[in-house]
């Protein structure tokens, strides 16, 4: 009989300790919305993976296709042996990604990896270098990516230098003063002080910041950095790698704007747990690199491609964006009602099923308190669910519960998290 301790020693000596670990938790077996560790104790999972399980584990439609996709052919590198499901979804998501444009799309392999091909497209497009990314945004680990990333501990530390003409505006944040006014002055400010606006090949912006806090971004932010962007001839790009894939609603968080950005990046869910990621834009604009400036070795595996079909079904067929709908409102009101009566939850919030509380001290929103979400975690995990901590403060604890998890499993969650509140009081 394996135990998580004896497995949490192994992988102390065989792995290096920068690859974090958020729970000491081997796991055995999953299955929709709940996993098994290798002792048999069962989880609710409300991390998916870190937003990758909106399908939920193991979802057997998914399975099936991929299944069907290792008997006829695993791997061709699409470069040099094309095959029809990368182009069968591209066309989807072509079909699927706002703008009343022609559009194509470009499939990698990692969240990373689309980020940095949307800022090598935009640069080839505009021929221009800077880009401008946000206070408290993520977008990756490689030197790119953590360049544009605006969090330092424990991200970037020790990791620099990184590329050159990256700047960083601040992202609005209401409770914490920041308000869209100052941040549209923010980048208007970098404009003046650190780069001229023809020299920005693009500005980069998550919907709903995801390890940053699920900080939604108001429409008419969005709308006022679309027309800066128009202005100024820069590529607006959404990194909808967290919030794609039906978590906020709609299949691209960015469309309950009514903005059409010029490029979107898109990883995690779109292939239910397969390493897929992807780039979808303005024609012309993915057009821009020469033959042979995309690719990757692995970009748009088959076997992914096959899955991300699949995930794209399952959503028609069981009406997930509507359930993500249905689903967040219902967790936002019972978070509230359980807010009502701690102060130590000093907001709610979200968009879709992309959910959660920030905890502080004191009732004051201005006294984050991280070890009261770090708490609330390892409390909860004793109880039996996973829950997922993130925030620039650490302070936030968020929700990815798999769309498709039943009524019954998400109440038993949401009561756990009651519970766990309280027994840490
Ligand atoms: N962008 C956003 C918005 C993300 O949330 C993430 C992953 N948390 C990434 C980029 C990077 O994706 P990956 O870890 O697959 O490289």
């Amino acid at each position: 009989q394996q135990t998580n301790a004896a497995l949490m020693a192994r992988r102390k000596a065989a792995i290096p300790r920068g690859v974090g670990q958020s729970h000491e938790v081997f796991i055995a077996r999953g299955e929709n919305a709940e996993v098994w560790d290798v002792e048999g104790k069962r989880y609710i999972d409300f991390a998916g993976g870190i937003a990758v399980l909106n399908t939920g584990h193991c979802n057997p439609e998914i399975a099936q296709a991929v299944k069907k996709q290792i008997d006829l052919y695993t791997h061709t590198c699409f470069q040099v042996l094309a095959y029809e499901p990368y182009v069968e979804l591209a066309e989807r998501f072509n079909a699927l990604a706002p703008g009343n444009f022609a559009k194509k799309t470009l499939f990698l392999t990692t969240g990373a990896e689309a980020v940095e091909n949307a800022v090598k497209i935009a640069r080839s497009y505009t021929k221009r270098s800077a880009v401008i990314a946000f206070t408290s945004c993520y977008h990756g680990r490689t030197l790119l990516t953590l360049g544009l990333t605006g969090k330092v501990a424990p991200y970037k530390t020790g990791f620099g230098p990184f590329p050159g003409e990256i700047y960083h505006a601040q992202f609005p944040n209401a409770a914490h003063g920041v308000s869209v006014d100052d941040s549209i002055a923010s980048i208007e400010s970098i404009l003046k002080n650190d780069v001229e606006a023809s020299r920005v090949a693009a500005i980069i912006v998550e919907p709903v910041q995801g390890e940053g806090g699920f900080n939604v971004a108001p429409t008419d932010f969005l709308e006022r950095v679309r027309a800066l962007c128009d202005q100024h001839g820069i590529l607006m790009i959404a990194d909808e790698i967290q919030t794609g894939a039906g978590r906020t609603g709609t299949w691209f968080a960015i469309e309950q704007s009514g903005v059409a950005p010029d490029m979107i990046t898109m990883a995690k869910s779109i292939a239910g747990g397969y390493p897929l990621s992807g780039v979808v834009g303005r024609a012309e604009v993915m057009d821009a690199p020469a033959a042979g400036g995309l690719g990757g070795t692995y970009a748009g595996s088959p076997v992914a491609c096959a899955a991300a079909l699949a995930v794209l079904d399952v959503f028609e067929k069981e009406n997930l964006l509507e359930r993500s709908r249905s689903l967040g409102a219902h967790m936002v009101s019972r978070l509230k009602a359980i807010a009502a009566k701690d102060p130590r939850i000093c907001d709610v919030r979200g968009l879709g099923a992309m959910v959660a509380i920030e905890l502080c001290k004191n009732g004051d929103a201005h006294q984050p308190s991280a070890e009261l979400a770090k708490a609330l975690a390892v409390e909860a995990t004793q109880r039996g669910l996973i829950l997922l901590t993130c925030g620039t403060y650490g302070n936030v604890v968020r929700i990815l519960v798999p769309l498709t998890a039943s009524d019954a499993i998400v109440n038993e969650g949401l009561d756990i998290i009651e519970a766990s509140l309280a027994a840490i009081a």
